[in-house]
């Protein structure tokens, strides 16, 4: 493993000059879980300091994040650690610190799944891959060695690794990531931070959804409808306007569809205005039983209903109208992410500015302020739009 220079506790070392990098060591009590003190030590075997960085936690379901000071992880192997620059606030945060993700197992907990950086250090094992280069990944990581991941659709590895859900995760300054070969991403320069981190789960989910010829493969010309117009859902927006599709947005808010209107959406419509809507391809952005019933019986024959809202709680068995999935010859897709192997076509296409996803960003905010933003997810109220953390250290 190896280690870049940080203004956050990490000793100094220099990109490229590996005869100089620390090495982590758990200098005591490893087998307890408690008390471990985490130390980087130099080539020479000697003490530099301990390596402690700051990070949004909780200690119990829906009880308020708190910000401390834990060790900084390390890479495991095969894997690296990557200094967090930017990380997106999603509304499965607010899910999972709520308790309705059974795949967190233990607590503390610290949440973050969406996220870019530098990598900050990389695991034994790792090629190819260099300190400090920018990066991203999915918030489903690939095991790397699985009939699902040797295809390249590592967001359905039933081994999979989650971080900040199956383990601690970006709301921190560093956050580890395993199997660099199969889940790194790495970011074109013309990429921002911000706009990487955006990505991760909800405007990556968007794209494939959409786009993938193994999903929705849209056509353009098509009648695309989306149900609920947050982050996820403005995304979709976007993206389906971009490809060339005619989009209709339905939402509650008329903040919300007036942001669809300015991504693409030709056509806006309130939930409760819907009954003479039809659509080709219909996308199901909010996860609620209603409005993914609604968006199938707005499909044409023939069409295509993609569920990318995680139906969670309550939601969680929506009773589907499986007549009418027959008579019509309705497809249902599910969409769960984005395997590393297929960001580089979306990359692309940001570079080249056909899909902004720094667009879709309302505010950007602090670590010291996740606290007060993750609780107000819960209310429905907010800004339709993204959070996107940019500041970790300081407020
Ligand atoms: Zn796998
Ligand atoms: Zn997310």
């Amino acid at each position: 493993m190896a280690l870049l220079a940080s203004s956050t506790g990490f000793p100094l070392s220099s990109v490229g000059n590996a005869r100089k990098r620390p090495t982590l060591k758990i200098l005591n009590t490893p087998c307890t879980g408690k008390n471990e003190q985490l130390a980087w030590i130099d080539d020479d075997r000697v003490p530099v300091q301990e390596s402690r960085m700051k990070a949004a936690q909780f200690t119990q379901f829906a009880a308020p994040l708190e910000i401390v000071t834990i060790p900084t992880p390390s890479p495991p192997p095969n894997g690296v650690v990557i200094e967090v620059k930017a990380a997106g606030v999603c509304r499965s945060d607010w899910h999972a610190w709520q308790g309705h993700d059974p795949d967190i197992k233990s607590l503390p907990h610290v949440l973050g799944h969406e996220f870019s950086g530098t990598i900050a250090a990389l695991g034994d094992g790792v090629t190819g891959w260099n300190l400090g280069e920018r990066v991203t990944a999915p918030f489903a990581c690939g095991c790397g060695s699985c009939r699902q991941c040797n295809c390249g659709h590592t967001q359905v590895c039933p081994d999979q690794y989650q971080p900040g859900v199956t383990g601690p995760g970006a709301f921190a300054e560093f956050v580890a990531i395993p199997g660099a070969a199969t889940n790194l991403v790495r970011l074109p320069e013309a990429v921002g931070f911000s706009s990487a981190a955006a990505l991760g789960c909800r405007f990556a989910t968007a794209y494939r959804a959409l786009a993938h010829p193994d999903q929705a493969a849209l056509q353009p010309g098509e009648r695309v409808a989306v149900f609920g117009c947050g982050g996820v859902g403005l995304s979709a927006v976007m993206i389906a306007a971009a490809l060339g599709a005619e989009v209709t947005a339905i939402d509650i808010r008329d903040s919300a569809l007036e942001s669809a209107r300015n991504l693409g959406a030709t056509a806006t419509r309130r939930f409760d205005e819907i009954e003479d809507l039809r659509a080709d391809v219909t996308v199901d952005a909010l996860g609620k039983t209603e409005t993914c019933l609604a968006a199938l019986n707005a499909l044409e024959p023939r069409g295509r209903h993609v569920q990318v809202g995680l139906m969670l709680g309550a939601d969680s068995k929506p009773q589907i109208p499986m007549g009418t999935i027959i008579a019509r010859e309705l497809k249902i897709i599910g969409s769960h992410g984005m395997g590393a192997a297929a960001y580089p076509d979306l990359l692309s296409r940001i570079a080249e500015g056909s899909l902004a996803p720094e667009k879709l960003i309302a505010n950007l905010i602090s670590l010291v302020q996740l606290p007060d933003t993750l609780r107000n997810l819960g209310s429905f109220q907010t800004d339709p739009g993204l959070t996107v953390i940019d500041r970790f250290a300081t407020a």
